[in-house]
């Protein structure tokens, strides 16, 4: 499914409706490029969520943990992945006890889940994204409720 957003608002509205939607054990997967607005959507789930935290791209860290409202949120972005010699756990974040969101997932493509919601951002202006979202049969009705 394809959304187009014209400014920030509009990509962290859509990334709101679809946090509503989400509970502990779901995953989401963000692709795109730099700067093509992953870390805002995740600002968005996150305040659907009720994370009263800033959330903002874990510079030095691979994962970001947040209390929300009912569940846990956290925040994976393994740009930097292979440049950390650290032996994280990942497998701790995904589908356990709180909504993952993950940038740069093919990093770790052998431990994705088999079910996730996966959005990808395309830069189509200075501010104006092209966002599609795909899921696997669990999630197919979140997702379709979206439009
Ligand atoms: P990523 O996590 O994909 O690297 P960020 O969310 O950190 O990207 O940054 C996105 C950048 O693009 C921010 O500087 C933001 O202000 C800018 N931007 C401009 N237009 C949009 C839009 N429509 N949606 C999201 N971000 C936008
Ligand atoms: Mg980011």
């Amino acid at each position: 499914m394809e959304f187009i957003t014209n400014n920030i608002d509009e990509t962290i509205e859509l990334a709101y409706k679809l946090g509503l939607k989400l509970k502990a054990g779901d995953v989401v997967l963000f692709t795109g490029d730099l700067g093509a607005g992953k870390t805002h959507m995740a600002k968005g789930i996150g305040k659907a969520l009720g994370v009263k935290k800033i959330i903002n791209s874990p510079t030095f860290t691979i994962v970001k943990e947040y209390q929300g409202e009912n569940t846990k949120l956290y925040h994976l972005d393994l740009y930097r992945l292979e440049g950390l010699n650290n032996d994280y756990d990942l497998e701790e974040y995904i589908e356990t006890d709180g909504v993952c969101l993950i940038e740069w997932p093919y990093q770790v493509e052998e431990i994705l889940p088999k079910e996730f919601i996966k959005v990808n951002i395309e830069i189509t202006g200075e501010t104006s994204r092209k966002i599609n979202i795909e899921c696997t049969p669990k999630y197919k009705e979140i997702v379709g409720d979206l439009r």
